[in-house]
């Protein structure tokens, strides 16, 4: 956005498409941005009673309200424009709750104030970046090294902040371009289901998203974009795929190793090592017994073979999760035949905005009315956010446990069994077989990509029954029923529990990451750091996925922080190694387990990737965003044993170093 005053003369320049671009762009943004520039709240508690949710395409502001809106808004801008008037000052900070809470038509607690601030940066200032405490000439940085491991979103996050420090780093990426999970899934209907102008940096925000839930291309478009803006090619190892770390205890350096594109081994030391190598790129391949005889075509959804044309073919689809929901209903027009084989039903839901481009309104607006933009992210943020979080405990006095866990969430059962047997015309069998009989939110709640509709039609099947085995073309069942398929496709998700698999990390003592967590029961403190592994930081570690609500690049956001915080502390005190005390980190993992238990994700009734067999709560984060922001918004020092030179005992610097992990220093929502 240019600056106030230019945006503000711009917007007015011709009230004809300004008044039209208004007269369809979202009015709780537009309201907000005419409060913040006339101070009005009068007229904001007139329209407030009228907003009823944080979509704001589902506010039913009366028309005449909505022109009020739009009419003031217009004059607004002309009077700034005309007066060359200066940008309003941020206002107070029970100003902006009473807007937030308007806006969005519930209380938006205090709490939550300096976040959405952060988030939606009315300034320039890029609020999540940290900036060294000394003077960064006088640092010994050019003895100093970081390596990344990816370049997905995390990881291009991470080499942002670096950059930004002056930070010597390399990025080893083992595809051939940037992007990650968005790069690896090009299965047809690939698209994010939160939306984008909230699941996108903070501090690049796109203006130019098409849709509002943008399809896969579009966004690896930005993340090219990001990596060109803030040059970060130079720094990307291309077709380096990390095959191990091990720490070099007389070094105090983590000696990394990666296969180059011609399968030579190299590798390169680094005082401190970012895994940002994400959760779901390693596809889980189900054992199923004949999988390997099948002669025809065969792939996993995030390997999706584009050679082969699904045109006229009888297709068979195993899963029914997030992919096989955008998958399924892209490909179902054209094929011959498609047979969706579902283990376990998944709950769906819809949002309206969900198939929608932007509006040209909406669009015009994000680009030339100053805070618009800032204002829908806000409305964006809290409408996919912590809303849902207190409704995903048990109650323990609830009477009909196994399907539902409380009140709101038995009402939101039966609001989606509403929209689904509609979406099925009512076809009451077909509806008894797709909705699950533990409660909504159990496993990733998905959005509805016309899944539903597509089960209704002619050439689409659904096999609820379990597979037995494969042969040369088909899929046989228990019941020894044979369905032929020309080609298979496997939606069945990845290897998330499995974390930093198939990495051979080696840490301090003898200590190795499979070693510790198994297969299947990773740790860290705050998902970031582990004991036994001094200067190595992990990006989307245990339990940082999101499944209540929120966007995983906030989460990004909010680690990245933490490690700059806590690289700038091994620099700035010449820290030779840096580890998370093995006290803190227990006690972290007891209140996160703790709360985790009484959360709908470990519910008996729910099998998924979230958990491991003994039901733990491994990938996900049971708390609000709001707890996680604040739990690694500042880097404690004293959370962590220090050695300033390789080899030397490790300390926890300050005084107080038995008693900083007390049973309050960690937050409980
Ligand atoms: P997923 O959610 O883990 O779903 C895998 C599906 O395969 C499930 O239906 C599962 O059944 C089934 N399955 C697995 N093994 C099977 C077997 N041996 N026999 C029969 N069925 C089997 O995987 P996904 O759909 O790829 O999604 C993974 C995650 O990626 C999502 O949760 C989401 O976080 C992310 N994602 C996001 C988007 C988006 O933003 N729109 C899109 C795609 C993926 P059960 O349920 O019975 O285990």
């Amino acid at each position: 956005m240019q600056d106030f005053r230019t945006a503000v003369s711009e917007a007015v320049r011709d009230e004809a498409a300004l008044r039209g671009a208004l007269a369809e762009a979202d009015i709780a943004p537009m309201l907000m941005v005419l409060v913040q520039l006339t101070g009005d709240l009068d007229f904001l508690e007139k329209v407030a009673p009228h907003i009823h949710g944080a979509w704001s395409f589902l506010q039913s502001v009366p028309e005449p309200l909505k022109q009020e809106v739009r009419h003031r808004l217009i004059a607004a801008l002309q009077d700034h424009a005309a007066n060359d008037r200066p940008p309003p000052p941020q206002p107070p900070a029970d100003v902006l709750q009473r807007m937030m809470g308007a806006g969005v038509g519930q209380t938006v607690p205090e709490e939550y104030i300096p976040l959405l601030l952060e988030e939606m940066r009315f300034g320039e200032e890029d609020t999540r970046a940290v900036r060294w405490h000394r003077d960064p000439a006088k640092l010994p940085l050019q003895g100093f090294k970081v390596i990344v491991i990816g370049a997905g979103f995390g990881g291009l996050c991470a080499a942002i902040r670096l950059k930004q420090l002056s930070i010597p780093f390399e990025v080893l990426e083992k595809n051939a371009d940037v992007g990650g999970t968005w790069l690896e899934n090009g299965y047809p209907g690939c698209a994010v289901d939160t939306p984008n102008h909230f699941y996108s940096y903070s501090f690049h925000v796109n203006n130019r998203w098409t849709r509002h839930f943008s399809r896969r291309d579009e966004i690896l478009g930005y993340i090219n974009d990001v990596t060109e803006t803030h040059g970060l090619r130079p720094h990307i190892r291309f077709g380096a795929e990390a095959t191990g770390a091990a720490f070099d205890e007389k070094a105090g350096k983590w000696r990394v190793t990666w296969r180059d594109r011609e399968g030579r081994t190299e590798e390169a030391q680094c005082n401190a090592l970012i895994s940002a190598v994400g959760q779901l790129n390693r596809p889980s391949v189900p054992r199923i017994r004949g999988l390997d005889d099948f002669e025809g075509p065969l792939f996993h959804t995030a390997r999706w073979d584009g050679g082969v044309d699904l045109k006229g073919k009888r297709v068979a689809m195993i899963g029914t999760g997030a992919s096989a929901m955008q998958a399924g209903p892209s490909i179902a027009p054209d094929v011959a035949h498609l047979r969706v084989f579902q283990r376990t039903p998944h709950w769906a839901m819809n949002n309206p905005n969900y198939h929608r481009a932007v509006s040209a309104g909406n669009a015009w607006a994000l680009e030339r009315i100053p805070y618009f933009s800032n204002w829908l992210r806000f409305q964006l943020f809290w409408a996919s956010s912590d809303g849902f979080h207190a409704s995903l405990h048990a109650d323990p006095s609830w009477s009909s446990p196994d399907i539902s866990l409380n009140e709101a969430n038995h009402k939101m059962r039966e609001l989606i069994v509403d929209y689904v047997r509609g979406e099925l015309d009512g076809d009451e069998r077909l509806l008894a077989k797709v909705i699950p009989g533990y409660p909504p939110y159990g496993k990733r709640m998905l959005r509805d990509n016309h899944w539903y509709r597509m089960l209704k039609r002619g050439n689409i099947a659904l096999e609820t029954d379990p597979i037995s085995h494969i042969t040369a073309d088909s899929i046989v069942m228990k019941d020894g029923t044979v369905h032929p398929a020309d080609v298979i496709i496997l939606a069945t998700g990845f290897q998330a529990s499995r974390m930093l698999w198939p990495l051979d990390i080696r840490g301090r003592d003898g200590h190795t990451i499979r070693g510790d967590w198994g297969d299947d029961d990773p740790r860290g403190y705050l998902g970031i750091a582990v004991p036994h592994y001094p200067n190595l930081f992990l990006i989307y570690g245990p339990n940082t996925n999101l499944a209540h609500g929120g966007s995983i690049i906030f989460h990004t956001e909010c680690q990245v922080r933490y490690i700059a915080q806590a690289l700038r502390e091994m620099v700035e005190r010449g820290y030779a190694t840096m580890e998370v005390r093995q006290d803190v980190h227990d006690l972290y993992n007891h209140r996160l387990d703790e709360k985790a238990q009484g959360m709908v994700w470990a519910h008996p009734g729910v099998t998924s990737w979230y958990k491991n067999d003994r039901n733990r709560i491994t990938v996900t984060s049971p708390w609000r965003l709001l707890d996680y922001w604040a739990m690694t918004r500042h880097f404690v020092p004293d959370e962590f044993r220090v050695a300033n030179r390789p080899g030397q005992a490790p300390k926890v610097p300050g005084q107080r170093a038995e008693a900083v992990a007390s049973a309050d220093s960690l937050p409980v929502s």
